[in-house]
C-alpha cells in the first residue's frame, strides 16, 4: 500500500508501523487537531461555524481558570532566545494536553483488546508499551535549528517550542510519570499537574 497524502505517511504514519507508534505520533496529532475545536477560537464558534459562541457563563469561567494554569505553566519555560510566552502559544498548548490525553486513553483501550498485547521487536524489548507511545510522540517532535536562529520558532510560530511541547504535556500526565518511575521531586513530575480538557 503506497501512503503518499500530506502527513499520513512516514515519519508520522505508516500502515505497518507498531501500534504504540500509530497512536503516540498520528493518534497524537488527530487528537491536537480535535481539542482545537473546544480552544480559543473553536469555542467562539458554533455547530454550523458561525461566530457564536455556545459556552455556557459557567463553562466560560470554569475554562478561564483552567486556562490560567496552562498560560502559567508555559510562562516559565525559556529557550536559549528567550521565554515562552504563554498566552500567545494557549490555543496550541490546549491542544497538544488535550491531544496526548485522549490519543493515550485510545491505546491504552486498544491495547485491551489486543489478545497478545504490543509485539515489541527484540532491541525494545526493555521498554513498557506507555513508555513507547510517549517516546515516540517526542521522537516525531526531534527538532534541531542552527546557532543564531533560535529565536525564529519562538517569534513566527503560535506553537511552543518543540521541547517544551513535549515536556509541557508529558510532565501534566500522571501517566507519563508512572510509565518512567518519576520520583516526586522529578521536573516531569511536578505536583500541580494542568489540565483543561
Ligand atoms: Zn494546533
Amino acid at each position: 500500500m503506497k501512503i503518499d497524502s500530506g502527513i499520513l505517511k512516514p515519519p508520522f504514519f505508516h500502515p505497518h508501523a507498531p501500534h504504540y507508534y500509530s497512536y503516540g505520533v498520528i493518534g497524537f496529532i488527530i487528537g491536537h487537531e480535535f481539542t482545537h475545536s473546544v480552544s480559543g477560537h473553536g469555542l467562539q464558534f458554533d455547530e454550523r461555524g458561525f461566530l457564536r459562541s455556545w459556552a455556557t457563563a459557567t463553562a466560560t469561567a470554569a475554562f478561564n481558570v483552567k486556562n490560567a494554569g496552562i498560560v502559567e505553566q508555559y510562562n516559565n519555560y525559556t529557550t536559549p532566545a528567550g521565554k515562552v510566552n504563554g498566552e500567545e502559544t494557549l490555543s496550541e498548548n490546549i491542544a497538544d494536553n488535550g491531544g496526548i490525553r485522549a490519543a493515550y486513553e485510545a491505546y491504552r483501550r486498544h491495547l485491551e483488546r489486543l489478545p497478545y498485547g504490543e509485539d515489541v521487536i527484540k532491541e525494545l524489548e526493555n521498554y513498557s508499551p506507555d513508555q513507547l507511545f510517549f517516546l515516540s510522540t517526542a521522537q516525531a517532535f526531534c527538532y534541531k535549528t542552527r546557532p543564531g536562529e533560535e529565536h525564529i520558532p519562538l517569534f513566527t510560530n503560535r506553537h511552543s517550542p518543540p521541547k517544551w511541547r513535549i515536556n509541557g504535556m508529558m510532565s501534566n500526565m500522571r501517566e507519563f510519570a508512572a510509565a518512567f518511575n518519576c520520583s516526586t521531586s522529578a521536573r516531569m513530575n511536578p505536583r500541580d499537574k494542568q489540565s483543561v480538557w
